[in-house]
């Protein structure tokens, strides 16, 4: 009998295919990956990641990184190779007279929102609680609250990181400056982070207004978000949905599966005077809601309100970008293809930036996209025993039409399902060539590749 894989000096869980969990280890939240890793190591401590690292290096396998799993095109698993799996380093401890809170690299989004609600606080993060704060914080982080607090990387103090050769350090504003600006927009390319630590801010309730718009209302209400957003104020945050209505208790009665425009508009700051300029600002559309529910909803709610939608086990295929304008020609776009989606879970999105996110300099962190404006998903989501090719068709025959209205590149941690080489170097912008350099100083020979690559710098480049 063959001897069985293990690694030296490792505390944590080692999976082999054919062990009991080890299926459940190598799925992750896009069903359309199944790749089958030769070794899944689960870490339960900083020398666990280090003693993973060092032997992947030792043994020549090659690894990647697993936090939440989240990663669309599937970076976190990884064929015939070692995945150094983070989900057991969940913890999340606050200081709130510091306000800080120090996060663990395997934590979700729900974790860390649970834990600074305790203190009435919170740092800025995605929308949806059972995405993993690693991969979301590396890439950028984009969320409800972004236009007042900042990206998540904004809200970055420190990181702990065991680097390729298996050291552990620590980045921040005085030590390795260089990695520091890299890891905050620059993803998994330089490290296993092993903690975060990121500011804090006061957060209560929200006042949420979620509104349901029928199709022929939608360009009016596309409109309006561009004519208001770009100079509103930072307690506002607006974004559309085109998909099929959810069986919400809001929903009327007989038009749940129909195409609409959902346009969930927030208010962070007074509730009486978020009311008034949302009511405002809808009267200025012209159109009305076929449906909608406004109130006062706690954060923690608020951040996992649409988690059910956004739900593991479905097939995924996105490609993602930023729009040019949001013009009459790019809404006839928008409108077009949102009246076409294919399956109940799809969507098409259009998110708004601007606000704290646009005030920092575009060079203060590896962030490439500060002076977008809107972000755009096109999102093919179906459950698995649904047509494939209808949805896909979908999704590139709605982003090729939408090509002539982009600007250059897209947000790394929406990175498309199939985004290639130049794509991936195009999220990254500007910074490309300063990334490059600080890859070739802390992982020349590209050990964490298994991602939006940032190749480190060969002689060519020189
Ligand atoms: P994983 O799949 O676990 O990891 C992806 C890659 O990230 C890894 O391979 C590795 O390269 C890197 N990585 C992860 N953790 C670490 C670590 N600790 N150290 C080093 N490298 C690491 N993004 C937003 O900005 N805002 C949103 O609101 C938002 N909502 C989303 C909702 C859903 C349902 C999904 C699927 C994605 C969403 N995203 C959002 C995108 C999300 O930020 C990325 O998918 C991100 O990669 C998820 O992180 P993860 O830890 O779950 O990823």
């Amino acid at each position: 009998m063959s001897q069985r894989l293990t690694i030296e000096g490792f505390s944590g869980q080692v999976l082999l295919p054919g062990d009991p969990e080890y299926d459940e280890a190598r799925t992750i939240w896009n069903r359309m990956i199944d790749r089958r890793p030769e070794i899944i190591a689960r870490c339960l401590t900083v020398t666990d990641v280090v003693t993973a690292v060092r032997w992947a290096r030792a043994e020549g396998v090659p690894l990647t990184v697993r936090g939440g799993g989240h990663s669309i095109p599937g970076h976190s698993v990884i064929d015939d190779g070692l995945v150094i799996d983070l989900t057991g380093m969940n913890a999340v401890e606050v200081d709130p007279a510091a306000r800080l809170v120090r996060v663990q690299g395997g934590a979700l989004l729900g974790d860390v929102d649970r834990a600074t609600q305790e203190f009435g606080l919170a740092t800025p993060a995605g929308a949806i609680s059972h995405t993993g704060a690693g991969g979301l914080i590396l890439g950028g982080g984009l969320g409800w609250t972004m236009r007042k607090y900042g990206l998540t990387v904004d809200n970055l103090i420190a990181a702990q990181l065991v680097t390729a050769e298996g050291d552990v350090i620590v980045a921040d504003r005085n030590e390795h400056q260089d990695l520091f600006w890299a890891l905050r927009g620059g993803g998994g390319n330089f490290g296993v982070v092993t903690e975060f630590t990121l500011k804090l801010h006061e957060r209560g309730p929200v006042y949420l207004a979620a509104h349901a718009f029928e199709l022929e209302d939608a360009a009016a209400v596309l409109r309006g978000m561009r004519d208001i957003m770009p100079t509103s104020h930072d307690d506002l945050v607006w974004s559309a949905f085109f998909r099929m209505l959810p069986d919400w208790d809001w929903a009327p009665a007989g038009r749940v599966g129909d195409r609409v425009l959902l346009a969930p508009l927030a208010w962070l700051g007074d509730h009486d005077e978020g009311r008034a300029v949302i009511d405002e600002y809808l009267a200025h559309l012209g159109v009305t809601p076929l449906a909608q529910s406004h109130g006062s909803i706690p954060y923690v709610e608020l951040q996992s309100l649409n988690d059910d939608l956004n739900a593991h086990g479905h097939f995924n295929y996105h490609k993602s970008s930023f729009l040019k304008q949001l013009d009459d020609d790019t809404i006839d776009v928008l409108v077009r293809q949102g009246s076409r989606i294919a399956s109940a879970n799809s969507q098409l999105e259009v998110l708004s930036m601007g606000g704290a996110i646009a005030r920092i300099p575009e060079t203060e962190t590896a962030f490439a996209h500060r002076t977008a404006l809107w972000p755009v998903n096109v999102c093919g989501i179906w459950k698995p025993h649904e047509d494939s090719q209808l949805n896909k068709d979908w999704v590139v025959n709605t982003f090729n039409e939408l090509r002539p209205h982009l600007g250059d590149g897209s947000y790394l941690n929406f990175g498309g399902s199939d985004a290639t080489e130049v794509e991936s170097h195009e999220g990254y912008g500007d910074h490309w060539r300063r990334l490059r350099e600080v890859k070739t100083v802390y992982d020349p020979g590209n050990i964490f590749r298994h991602n939006a690559n940032i190749p480190p710098l060969s002689e060519a480049d020189a």
